[in-house]
């Protein structure tokens, strides 16, 4: 939403008595009945086949899909906190298709394997909705599709170019051009001129009942998880620290086959860990593999929770389909209702913190849940009295592409896979069986793919980082107040293959 829209804002008192005694942690996590005991942390030393560090989404699917490869693998998984409490357990929810972040960025970047990545990416959603399914995970999984709105005229004409663009592609049956009339039947809001309905390449779930389920199913298959065990230090067994012998995801530049003798060793406060092969889950903290920090920059992002709707304000929206909503800004909102009726309203700000800072204190900021929350009322004027229960923020690992690189390292021994910025929730699925892909020395359709071989464009360090980044913020917020226009900086950064998203 625009400046324009935040002068819509009606009441500004009223954004601040909605926000009143809202609990100040993710409303995903607040949930005492379904959230797990947590796991003993590492006692002593010990050995396996397979170490995944981190527990987020990423971690647990490598390490459930590596026991389904491979069910006589000894794997362990490491977890710093919690299974699930980082970005995977407080995120919108919204489980999209899309290995690339949305086609457009796809497109942009990889014309010549598009096709194959929205087909990949949609086998991945299938695969998702059929695990869920298989391991009784119980995560409110519907999967409703998504519609990215006009909020502004000219985001109208972008949305019917890029029907026609996906239709081009051979992806017509998946999108609908809806105009406002049509739209507004969907959803109703004065705000919405347009809409593009992507019917089947998103599903909407319960992000911390989705760890949850992972983490189970990952302990019904002999995965040892210990939680409160920081990885604070790889080697290879060598003594070479993380970085030494690094290599891009290319399967063939790679010095060694996955099974090649030697160990990674990594040190916990509670012990060390040998195994014979690493998979690296860490999201947006910093990587084991020092060369690694350059292409991530944490970004911090953030949602409110309503509470739950009364029938009669449900009524008032007519959001029969339930879709996830988002509008199609460079500053933009995601939205979407729950099973219990509340919606969940998020994004927008995007913060960086000099020296790519992460902690626990950026988690709220109430400037941020005020603006959410004058957007929200600008949007659904109908909804007015509506009280929010929760306001968060989480840390996303944005590269500068927008979609997940990979690689191995120290030999083949290590694989890691980020930069999922922001749209993890499926890919990082995918970017498990890329991981174990590329640990297993075999060429497959996933490791041949331009996606998994190249990298992105690293951030320059500090000051420079800091500095480009908060220009790069006021010259999307200037698009957004201008018709979208991008000023010279951004059309720079377009040629570079520079970006900065959410
Ligand atoms: C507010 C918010 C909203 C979002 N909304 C969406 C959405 O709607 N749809 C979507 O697709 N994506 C969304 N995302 C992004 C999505 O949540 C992530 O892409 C996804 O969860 C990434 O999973 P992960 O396992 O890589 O990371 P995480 O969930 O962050 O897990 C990484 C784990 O690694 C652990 N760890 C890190 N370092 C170490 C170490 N050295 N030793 C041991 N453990 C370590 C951490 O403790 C953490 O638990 C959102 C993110 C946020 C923050």
């Amino acid at each position: 939403m625009t400046e324009g829209a935040e002068a819509m804002t009606p009441d500004g008192a009223a954004a601040v008595r909605a926000l009143a005694g809202a609990r100040p942690v993710p409303y995903w996590l607040d949930d005492p009945e379904h959230r797990p005991e947590p796991l003993p942390a590492l006692s002593g030393g010990t050995r396996c086949d397979l170490l995944v560090v981190g527990g987020g989404y990423s971690g647990l699917w490598t390490a459930l899909i590596a026991k389904e490869r491979d069910p006589s693998r000894d794997v362990v998984l490491l977890e710093g906190k919690e299974t699930g409490w980082a970005a995977s357990g407080r995120n919108g929810g919204f489980c999209d298709a899309s290995l690339t972040h949305g086609f457009a960025n796809g497109l942009a970047r990889w014309p010549d394997e598009i096709e194959t990545l929205e087909r990949l990416g949609l086998a991945n959603l299938d695969a998702i909705e059929e695990a869920v399914a298989r391991h009784g995970i119980d995560c409110d999984f519907e999967r409703t599709g998504e519609i990215d709105l006009a909020t502004e005229p000219h985001q109208v004409a972008e949305l019917r170019e890029a029907a026609e663009e996906a239709a081009r592609h051979g992806l017509g049956e998946r999108v609908t051009f809806l105009d406002r009339a049509a739209v507004r039947e969907q959803v109703d809001s004065p705000a919405f001129l347009a809409g593009l309905w992507f019917r089947h390449s998103v599903a909407m779930l319960h992000p911390a009942k989705l760890a949850w389920g992972l983490k189970r199913a990952c302990l019904e298959a002999g995965v040892r998880i210990y939680e409160h065990t920081p990885a604070r230090g790889l080697t290879d067994g060598r003594g070479g620290e993380g970085g030494a012998g690094e290599k891009g995801g290319s399967v063939a530049e790679k010095s060694g086959k996955g099974g090649s003798a030697g160990a990674v060793i990594v040190s916990t406060p509670h012990g060390r860990v040998r195994a014979r092969q690493a998979a690296l889950a860490t999201n947006a903290f910093p990587s084991l593999l020092r060369r690694l920090r350059p292409y991530i920059v944490p970004i911090y992002d953030y949602a409110l929770m309503t509470e739950p709707l009364s029938e009669e304000q449900l009524a008032s929206l007519g959001w029969q389909g339930r879709q996830g909503l988002a509008d199609s800004a460079n500053h933009f909102h995601y939205f979407r209702l729950t099973a219990d009726d509340r919606i969940l309203w998020g994004g927008y700000d995007a913060l960086y913190h000099y020296g790519s800072r992460i902690a626990a204190e950026y988690d709220q900021r109430p400037e941020t849940f005020r603006k959410l929350a004058g957007h929200f009322f600008a949007t659904f004027p109908q909804l007015k009295g509506v009280r929010f229960s929760h306001t968060w923020g989480g840390v996303i690992d944005t590269c500068s592409r927008f979609s997940p690189f990979f690689g191995t390292a120290h030999g083949g021994r290590v694989a890691y896979a980020a930069g999922y910025t922001g749209l993890g929730v499926g890919a990082t699925r995918f970017g498990a069986e890329v991981m174990l892909d590329l640990l297993s020395g075999e060429s497959t359709e996933r490791t041949e793919l331009e996606l998994v071989r190249k990298k992105p464009l690293p951030f320059p360090p500090e000051p420079v980082r800091w500095a480009g980044i908060a220009m790069t913020q006021w010259s999307l917020t200037r698009a957004d107040a201008r018709g979208g226009r991008r000023n010279l900086w951004l059309k720079a950064m377009d040629a570079a293959g520079m970006g900065f998203d959410t």
